[in-house]
């Protein structure tokens, strides 16, 4: 998708400091982190909004929370972390690419 930087980081065109990656999504650390650690978990598909969700993406995001149940530890959140998905405008969502922040890394502020 063109001018997406999600896309863009995706396809190699810019650097990321990715931390997993298989066919269908990739991790990586947040330019601007909000927690000890801060992720970004993004499938690889383009689509901004749960609400374009249809049964093939409904099935991706369903894997994508499996991985990241099975590979917390890795990413250092055995001790917990919070998984957060901005929606839209009053949700401050700034890139129109759906992708979970996981947060975590110390005890977080609610
Ligand atoms: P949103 O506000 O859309 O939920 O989250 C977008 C996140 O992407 C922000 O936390 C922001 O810091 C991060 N971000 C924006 N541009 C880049 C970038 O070029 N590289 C990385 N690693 N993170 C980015
Ligand atoms: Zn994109």
């Amino acid at each position: 998708m063109e001018n997406c930087i999600f896309c863009k980081i995706i396809a190699g065109e810019i650097p990321s400091a990715k931390v997993y990656e298989d066919d269908e999504i990739v991790i990586f650390k947040d330019i601007e982190p909000k927690a000890k650690i801060h992720l970004l978990c993004v499938p690889k598909e383009h689509f901004a909004y749960l609400s374009e969700l249809n049964e093939a993406r409904a099935a991706l995001v369903g894997r994508t929370l499996l991985k990241i149940g099975k590979i917390k530890d890795d990413l250092g959140l055995s001790e917990g972390y919070r998984v957060v998905v901005n929606q839209g405008e009053n949700a401050g969502q700034t890139v129109h690419h759906l992708h979970i922040h996981l947060l975590g890394g110390e005890p977080l502020p609610w």
